[in-house]
């Protein structure tokens, strides 16, 4: 099944199940001061949930645009190395508001994974909120006797406050979730370990793809919980990883969603992809594929911000989406060999693939073009000069160990990124000072460290003013990664 057809199968389920279908809202959020992008189905939504706006229908579904780079979502550090987590990804989603609930949500979503799309039943698990006492939250019972009408009791995994209780911030709506998840292990695999304690952070191919909230209570300002007056669902599933197991493939780069981005890529750079499927493949292979799964992963996200209003910038939303598109051109200028712009090509073929449900990325497709080359070519020159400035550190450093104060030097003056310097260094028979470099950003953060607060809600009421702030990006950047 093609991805295009998941995804209207997905939307006419749900229609047929009373759910009015509305577009995506944008990916960038101008409105809203506590976050910057939409990082789920739900972020659209919440107005209604906190009770202050009415929804057209109290049933809804859709597909959204969401982006996970900053605040309590951040899987950038991931993307590339891992085969199912994203910049950018389509979030599929079904919402009761105040209308039905789990007996309705949990018989549905199987219907639709097993009737509908016919997934082997044999390779689904479920997970089910364990409760918390010292949290005052009970075990789901309900969902976990709804869920033995379908799965075995041995499939039904508790989890715990983290994986399986959403909660909005320090107050308000929360409720335990339920998440299903697949086993795409070969079947030599599953012979050897079986047993359902496994879950996507367990085994790279047993993948959660389905959350289903339910929203039940209140928390109040005392820490105690009250039964919400009116009960929510809330669901997301991850497209890209759907169209994974429908295709019967086990990296979502090996999908339709990403395969005309990737041949795009080895026709311009003259390199090869190899698939998920081919075991054994060498260290250097091994960077090719990390460095193209990082380029037509993050082109996405900037094509998609960019037709969405946010041009990259050096402030704000505008500096995460300049951020993300600096870290794909790197990897291909140091894994691809890619000298010259060549990522706004990719636009046309993702305008081509993703234009007719998302009619936005055709309309703007030759600003997103443009706006993409000129990022392309002027980072490209930063890149250029940079090696310029590492040729004559070389040249001063006596001895073999190049000064960490100068590394950062050129990262932080010149934007040179510090991977490519220790790339570089070695390559060239130097090492680098890693301490030296550490303790240099060291003081620099410890100068810089402003009154910025990491986001770890959902969302938070603004006591100060402040914006949620993009530090996720920053650390990993900074981190001294030697590859
Ligand atoms: P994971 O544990 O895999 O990071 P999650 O628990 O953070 O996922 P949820 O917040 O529950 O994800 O989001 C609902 C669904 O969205 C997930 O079940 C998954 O299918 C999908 N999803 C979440 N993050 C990503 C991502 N970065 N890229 C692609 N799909 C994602
Ligand atoms: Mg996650
Ligand atoms: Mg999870
Ligand atoms: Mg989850």
């Amino acid at each position: 099944m093609k991805s295009q057809d998941i995804r209207k199968a997905y939307l006419q389920f749900f229609e047929s199940k009373g759910h009015l279908i509305v577009p995506s809202a944008p990916i960038v959020l101008k409105d809203d001061p506590t976050l910057m992008f939409n990082n789920s189905g739900m972020a659209q939504f919440k107005e209604y949930f906190l009770g202050n706006a009415t929804p057209k229908s109290n049933r809804i579904a859709d597909t959204q645009k969401c982006l996970r780079v900053s605040g309590k979502h951040n899987d950038l550090e991931d993307v590339g190395f891992d085969t199912y987590h994203h910049t950018m990804f389509e979030m599929l989603g079904n919402w009761s508001f105040g209308d039905y609930f789990k007996k309705e949500a949990i018989p549905w979503a199987w219907e639709f994974l097993t009737e509908v799309l016919k997934l082997d039943k044999d390779r689904l698990y479920v997970s089910v909120f364990e409760g918390n006492e010292a949290e005052n939250v009970p075990f789901d019972q309900d969902a976990f006797d709804i869920w033995k009408q379908f799965v075995s009791e041995d499939r039904i995994i508790l989890g715990n406050k983290k994986d399986n209780f959403w909660e909005m911030g320090d107050q308000g709506p929360c409720g335990p979730c339920s998440e299903i998840h697949i086993d795409l292990r070969t079947d030599a695999e599953r012979a050897e370990v079986s047993g359902f304690s496994l879950v996507n952070a367990d085994h790279p191919q047993v993948v959660e793809i389905w959350n289903n909230v339910f929203m039940e209570f209140n928390r109040k300002a005392d820490g105690s919980l009250e039964k919400l007056p009116a009960q929510h669902v809330d669901t997301g599933m991850g497209f890209e990883r759907l169209c994974m197991a429908m295709q019967n493939v086990t990296s979502n780069y090996d999908t339709d969603v990403f395969t005309p981005l990737i041949e795009k890529v080895e026709q311009i750079t003259g390199l090869k992809y190899t698939s998920n499927e081919v075991k054994n493949i060498s260290e250097e292979q091994n960077k090719i594929n990390i460095a193209i799964r990082v380029v037509v992963d993050h082109v996405r996200a900037v094509a998609f911000a960019i037709a969405d209003g946010q041009l990259p910038s050096n402030t704000g939303a505008g500096y995460v989406i300049r951020r993300i598109l600096r870290r794909a051109i790197r990897y291909g200028f140091t894994f691809l060999n890619t000298k010259e712009p060549f990522i706004n090509q990719l636009v046309a073929v993702l305008a081509d693939q993703m234009g007719e449900f998302f009619p936005e990325i055709k309309k703007q497709q030759t600003l997103v073009t443009n706006v993409i080359r000129e990022e392309e070519a002027s980072f490209l020159r930063t890149l250029d000069q940079g090696l310029q400035l590492l040729e004559n550190v070389m040249a001063e450093t006596k001895g073999k160990e190049v000064v960490g104060a100068k590394a950062f030097e050129l990262y932080d003056t010149f934007g040179f990124p510090i991977d490519l310097t220790a790339l570089i260094l070695r390559e060239r028979g130097f090492s680098l000072d890693e301490a030296g470099f550490e303790k240099a950003m060291q003081e620099q953060k410890s100068r810089s460290r402003a009154a910025s607060e990491v986001s770890t809600d959902d969302w938070k009421i603004l006591v100060d003013g402040n914006v949620e702030s993009f530090v996720g990006y920053d650390q990993t950047e900074n981190e001294v990664k030697i590859t």
